[in-house]
């Protein structure tokens, strides 16, 4: 899913992505998954083979997605996970050198610009927007489309409805052949 599409190359503007980080709760700083500390300045990707990272044959770069909602789906399950610590999702600034892969982004150096915050850690992820300047916003949660269990509902539902359609189809069909009946037996009296 991160397969390279374009070889290693610097970028003019910035690109805006999708990530998530985990809130140190006590001062707001945000950690990548693997616990690297971003530093407020911006952090710049290292790597213990390359000099020049991101390289293109390897996985090393600050990573991010294309999508939120590709972000989302991935790892939607953090954010209710209490185990895992406070997860903020948010956007992301990628410059320097950038490889463009399927659905995300290996960057040099990358900042976060906007965080979105949830109930549950609105006062942890108020403090990381604070102490990185970044822009503050609620996390709608894009729109998936329908879950499996929402599709099977619908589907039974569907149905449901078709077969009172038939039943009352017959029934009418049935008081039609009595009315006819009936009216035949009448003729014949
Ligand atoms: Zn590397």
């Amino acid at each position: 899913m991160f397969q390279n599409q374009n070889p290693r190359r610097p970028v003019a503007e910035p690109i805006t992505a999708y990530r998530f980080w985990v809130v140190r709760a006590e001062d707001g700083m945000l950690f990548s998954h693997n616990s690297a500390p971003w530093p407020v300045t911006g952090i710049q990707a290292t790597c213990t083979v390359h000099v020049q990272t991101p390289a293109n044959d390897h996985t090393c770069g600050i990573y991010a997605a294309k999508e939120l909602t590709w972000l989302y789906q991935h790892y939607k399950w953090m954010l209710g996970t209490p185990d895992l610590g406070p997860y903020v999702i948010g956007k992301v600034r990628l410059w320097g050198h950038v490889i463009v892969a399927t659905d995300g982004y290996r960057a040099e150096w990358a900042e976060p610009y906007l965080l979105y915050y949830t109930k549950q850690y609105y006062d942890k992820i108020r403090k990381a927007a604070l102490l990185y300047s970044t822009l503050l916003e609620p996390l709608a949660p894009p729109d998936l489309g329908p879950s499996e269990e929402e599709l099977r509902r619908a589907r039974a539902e569907a149905m449901r409805e078709r077969r009172a359609e038939t039943r009352a189809l017959n029934a009418a069909i049935i008081a039609e052949l009595q009315r006819r009946r009936q009216a035949r037996a009448k003729e014949t009296d």
